[in-house]
């Protein structure tokens, strides 16, 4: 138990939550400034740290409208977090106003070594707790009150680290955000590379908030996905679309679907066999949306496939009547685009 489990422990159940609640009021920064907390509770929680993220530096991109910063952590381990902006005309109603992305981390590092990414190659060296996840939501928070205009709506667990194998501090991470701020489960997504332990536990537990889910599929051919996810699981492909029945079944909202992230890497994954593939495994799915990436390089040994192609997928998966984006990548000039997260924030 952590020091603020030790002091909260014996106290109503109330009085945490007041705690939890301040920490997404941007105009309170301590926990001194929590007014609804008693004085004597107010001294104890002086041994806690408000924070346990802290930035080392901060990238950014203004023409992207992305940030990108290093936050230490009390043990000195370091971890990245992204903020992208957009202007949403459509959303807002008014020009110019900004909505923000926040792209979270769940470890230090990450095991799952997917070849063309530069996290994987940096190995776990432990899971973030989940005050550490949610301090990355805080941090953007105060950032943007403090330096911005616009709000958070979107948050995506797709930086560093394998959210699956960090599963109950995610979970609590997002149960906290949806408690306290005004975001919906439509506006949090979790991506996996294939955990199927953690996929087959949100599909059973009823504690899971229904936010959206998207897998890493990056092939559907066993043989080109074992060489890109290093951690596919045997079978994994076949076991799918069982899986994706419960899915459906436990999440039947007609808003949900199987979100597939097809990362596209020149001459591995990216051409009719690939995609026929893809089509077959994808139909047998029910709902899903595929969301075809362009590579942002972090070898030169792998590169990512034309444009051109991958119009060309999305042309030859919408005939076919699936539900098809192609995600727009921001922040490649700071590496903090998907897949180039690997700590280098302060250093170059
Ligand atoms: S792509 Fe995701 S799961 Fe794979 S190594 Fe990178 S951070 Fe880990």
């Amino acid at each position: 138990m952590d020091e603020l489990g030790k002091i909260t422990a014996n106290l109503p159940r109330y009085r945490f939550q007041q705690i939890v609640s301040a920490w997404f009021e941007t105009s309170i920064r301590s926990f001194d400034s929590i007014s609804t907390l008693p004085q004597n509770l107010r001294e104890q929680l002086k041994t806690v740290d408000f924070m346990t993220v802290f930035p080392t530096g901060i990238k950014e991109d203004k023409g992207d409208l992305t940030f990108k910063t290093l936050l230490t952590l009390k043990d000195g381990a370091t971890v990245e977090t992204v903020l992208m902006g957009r202007v949403n005309k459509k959303i807002t109603g008014r020009p110019g106003e900004v909505r923000y992305t926040i792209c979270v981390s769940s470890q230090v590092g990450c095991p799952m070594k997917c070849t063309f990414c530069a996290t994987g190659r940096l190995g776990l060296k432990r899971n973030l707790t989940w005050r550490e996840i949610l301090d990355q939501y805080r941090f953007w928070n105060y950032f943007i009150a403090d330096h911005l205009e616009g709000k958070i709506d979107n948050i995506v667990f797709m930086g560093q680290g394998e959210p699956m194998l960090n599963y109950e501090n995610v979970k609590l991470t997002i149960n906290a955000i949806l408690k306290n701020t005004e975001l919906g489960p439509r506006q949090i997504t979790v991506s996996t590379v294939g955990v199927k332990a953690g996929m087959e536990k949100i599909v059973t537990d009823p504690d899971w908030p229904a936010v959206r889910f998207a897998l890493s599929l990056h092939s559907a051919i066993t043989e080109t996905r074992q060489k890109l996810v290093p951690s596919h699981a045997p079978g994994f492909l076949e076991w799918l679309p069982e899986w994706a029945k419960l899915y459906h079944e436990r999440f039947s909202a007609r808003t949900k679907f199987v979100g597939i992230e097809y990362t596209f890497i020149k001459d591995a994954n990216d051409d009719d066999k690939h995609l026929k593939a893809l089509v077959k495994l994808a139909s047998k799915l029910g709902k899903t949306r595929i969301n075809l990436i362009p590579y942002n390089s972090t070898d030169p040994n792998m590169l990512g496939s034309a444009m051109e192609v991958i119009e060309h997928w999305r042309e030859e998966l919408m005939k076919k009547d699936f539900t098809v984006t192609i995600r727009r990548s921001q922040g490649q000039r700071i590496a903090a685009a998907c897949g180039q997260l690997s700590n280098k924030v302060a250093n170059d």
